[in-house]
């Protein structure tokens, strides 16, 4: 299956993938009101890490066999039979984070305060995930295989 995959050779760490990812999860889809007045405030799925000169972006993996999706108490993580993609189910989420904690990428976001448990989707609705469309410098691929 398509999975997004990051290079960090490329990545700047300008965080523009954050910001798209976050609009992109919004009800206004706009990104004043996303980051300004949405209330509670969208969650983007994907994160910057940086050390010192080194910047990559981190988000779902959509792991082969997903320890998520096996350690899930409640089946809110599952496997799409026709994409293949890991994805979350809020209505079934207890926000208990065994996913959180069992994830080998650090790629499932947790808002405690929101109370919300939220993970790359590929942008299921749009069919092409944000991410990589915004990205300024290609440090992000949406393919079959690492590039
Ligand atoms: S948008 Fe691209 S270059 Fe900027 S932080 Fe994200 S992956 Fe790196």
């Amino acid at each position: 299956m398509k999975k997004v995959y990051a290079n960090e050779r490329l990545c700047m760490g300008c965080g523009l993938c954050e910001v798209y990812c976050l609009v992109a999860h919004s009800s206004s889809k706009d990104v004043v009101k996303a980051y300004l007045k949405e209330r509670p405030k969208p969650v983007s799925r994907i994160r910057k890490e940086v050390h010192r000169s080194l910047s990559f972006a981190v988000q779902c993996r959509h792991c082969d066999e997903a320890p998520c999706v096996e350690a899930c108490l409640t089946g809110a993580m599952n496997v799409d039979e026709k994409s293949g993609a890991v994805t979350h189910d809020p209505e079934r989420c207890v926000e208990c984070l065994t996913c959180v904690m069992v994830c080998p990428a650090g790629a499932i976001k947790v808002d405690r305060k929101l109370g919300v448990v939220a993970k790359c989707d590929l942008c299921a609705t749009s069919g092409s995930p944000v991410c990589v469309e915004k990205c300024p410098n290609q440090a992000l691929v949406y393919a079959e295989a690492p590039p």
